[in-house]
């Protein structure tokens, strides 16, 4: 078993991306901007943003965080994107999810440029993913393919279940994998919590990505010997031992079921910091082509 080491990989691409930002400056080109909007207090939104800040800093890359108020009315979130939208100077931004309940946050995403949306959610990004054009993949699906890339798993021919159709994680992993690409040319089955007997279909996974939010709730009884398991799930179990209070476990009982994989992420330390990176990625790509 080969545990698919997110954090070190992360690093690993994070040096080569900053050291096409470095190679950008000494040609006297502009620095990556990533701008993040962020909106109340919610603990775990302020965790994932901070670390998105603190990984541009490593690979040298501008960024501006914009903390609104949590009672923010939509026709002002807009403005803020409309501000970001039109300043010369962000190469891309995002607007970290969960918003509150009030919001439409299909609007929201709307109203972002598509060419400084580096999450990948606007409609025109999706659209372009599903034929194959260029586009912004968005973060944790594109950081998936990443680490598979970084540890040459042959996915072609292979059969890949992917648990939850969210559209940023489980439906876009899911065209991914199909797709005419060396990371792709799978039979992919997507499941959901309308699927019955679920782990008829898990059991059938040369490579199972699961991203569903409730803790270890694929066990190894689920899992085909051999099986390359992806683990996208970040679930907070309380844990009296912990100086939080609580650890963070995925969705796939990891102890039970390592052994019997050839491959698996851990959780934390397998897709988080990918997810980081790739919007890394899409920052210097997003500089790169409305740039240069
Ligand atoms: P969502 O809540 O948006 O989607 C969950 C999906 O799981 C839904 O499609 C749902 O089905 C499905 N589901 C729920 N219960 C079951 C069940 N019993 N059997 C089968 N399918 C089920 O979650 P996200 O995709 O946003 O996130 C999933 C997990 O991944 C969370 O723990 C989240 O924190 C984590 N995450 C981690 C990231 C990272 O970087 N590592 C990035 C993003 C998310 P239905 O559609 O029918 O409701």
């Amino acid at each position: 078993m080969t545990i698919l080491d997110g954090k070190n990989t992360a690093l690993l691409i994070q040096d080569e991306i900053a050291q096409e930002v470095q190679t950008r400056i000494q040609a006297g080109k502009k620095k990556p901007h990533l701008a993040a909007i962020l909106v109340g207090n919610d603990t775990p939104s302020q965790t994932y943003v901070n670390g998105k800040v603190e990984a541009c800093k490593r690979v040298g890359f501008d960024s501006t965080l914009i903390h609104l108020d949590e009672n923010i009315s939509e026709e002002n979130l807009l403005l803020e994107i409309q501000k970001l939208n039109e300043n010369p100077q962000i190469d891309g931004f995002i607007v970290q999810l969960p918003l509150p309940k009030y919001i439409n946050v299909d609007n929201v995403i709307k109203h972002i440029h598509p060419d400084k949306d580096v999450d990948g959610f606007h409609p025109e990004n999706v659209g372009k993913m599903n034929k194959n054009q260029p586009c912004y993949i968005s973060a944790t699906p594109l950081g998936i393919l990443k680490l598979l890339e970084k540890y040459e798993i042959q996915t072609s021919g292979k059969h890949c279940v992917v648990v939850g159709r969210s559209q940023i994680v489980g439906s876009p992993m899911s065209i991914l994998m199909a797709r005419n690409e060396k990371i792709g040319n799978c039979t992919v089955t997507l499941c959901h919590s309308k699927t019955p007997n679920l782990a008829e279909f898990t059991m059938q996974a040369d490579i199972l990505v699961v991203a569903i939010g409730i803790p270890n709730l694929i066990t190894k009884d689920m899992v085909k010997e051999g099986a390359i398991v992806i683990d996208v799930g970040i679930n907070r179990v309380e844990d009296a031992t912990k100086k939080q209070g609580f650890r963070l476990v995925g969705d796939v009982d990891y102890t039970e079921t390592a052994p019997k994989c050839s491959f698996i992420t851990p959780v934390p330390g397998g897709v988080g910091p990918m997810t980081i990176t790739a919007l890394l990625y899409n920052t210097l790509l997003a500089c790169k082509w409305h740039k240069d």
